[in-house]
């Protein structure tokens, strides 16, 4: 359980990117974030992982509050959470497993990291967390040689190889077609339900948020303006959370 208590940000430049929130989201959730871009989306993701500091509030997860960690203990609360990104982040030029297998060299010495010195275990793992999207077929090809919904699994897999509680994806989707878009949005709901694991994705495609997740948060300008179920979602809530009619850019099936 993720719990946000009156929380702000405050960037160094003065700009509120977040303000009062406060909200809940249980082990297991499917959660899409929408808005406008700037409204604050990519701020909130990442104050999960601490990537970003809050400023006021707290934020706790399974009950202790994560942004007093410091050290040994943040280093262990981030290995809990995954995180994918729109433009993948992934070694182009290594195989699909040794990408995967990079997720295991974080807790490595370098000694061992720079000579590849991965356990059987490990490489066992890394092969089943390719086999969960689909690509154990692709383990030894470069990345670079893979599509863009291929090479978004393999970050998948990664984060899969950490055995996360949270998985954070920031607009996972967003550069891919929307035949390829479907593919990927697939496995994270397969993996969210047949692992139990809490997905939080900020949607640039509003329809795409619709259609997999289960809860939406509308933010707008830092405060959240709608949190509820999916099926909860109308026009005139659409508009509150964009300010405007939604225009085709949000929409990934035109
Ligand atoms: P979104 O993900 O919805 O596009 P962001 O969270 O990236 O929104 O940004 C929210 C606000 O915070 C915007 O006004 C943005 O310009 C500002 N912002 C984001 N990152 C920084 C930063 N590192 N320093 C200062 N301001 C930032």
């Amino acid at each position: 359980m993720i719990k946000f208590s009156n929380v702000e940000k405050t960037y160094g430049t003065g700009v509120k990117a977040l303000s009062n929130i406060n909200i809940e989201i249980p082990q297991g959730e499917f959660v899409a974030i929408i808005g406008l871009s700037g409204a604050g989306k990519s701020t909130f993701l990442r104050t999960i992982n601490r990537m970003h500091e809050i400023t006021e509030g707290t934020i706790e997860v399974d009950g202790k509050d994560i942004t007093k960690y410091k050290g040994k203990e943040l280093r262990e609360y981030r290995h809990t959470i995954g995180m994918v990104f729109q433009s993948f982040n992934l070694v182009n030029r290594i195989s699909a497993i040794d990408n995967v297998l990079v997720s295991k060299a974080m807790r490595m010495n370098l000694f061992k990291t720079f000579f590849k010195i991965y356990s059987k275990d490990d490489k066992i793992k890394a092969l089943e967390a390719l086999d969960k999207v689909g690509l154990l077929d692709k383990a030894f090809t470069r990345v670079d040689q893979l599509s863009g919904g291929q090479r978004q699994r393999v970050a998948l897999a990664r984060t899969l190889a950490q055995s996360p509680n949270i998985i954070l994806a920031d607009e996972p989707v967003a550069s891919l077609d929307p035949v390829t878009a479907k593919d990927v949005m697939d496995d994270f709901k397969r993996i969210n339900r047949d692992l139990n694991i809490t997905v939080i994705a900020n949607m640039h495609h509003v329809d795409v948020a619709l259609e997999y997740a289960t809860r939406i948060i509308g933010i707008k300008a830092g405060e959240i303006v709608y949190d509820g179920p999916s099926t909860g979602i109308n026009e005139d809530i659409l508009e509150s959370i964009y300010g405007r009619k939604l225009g085709s850019d949000e929409l990934m099936e035109r």
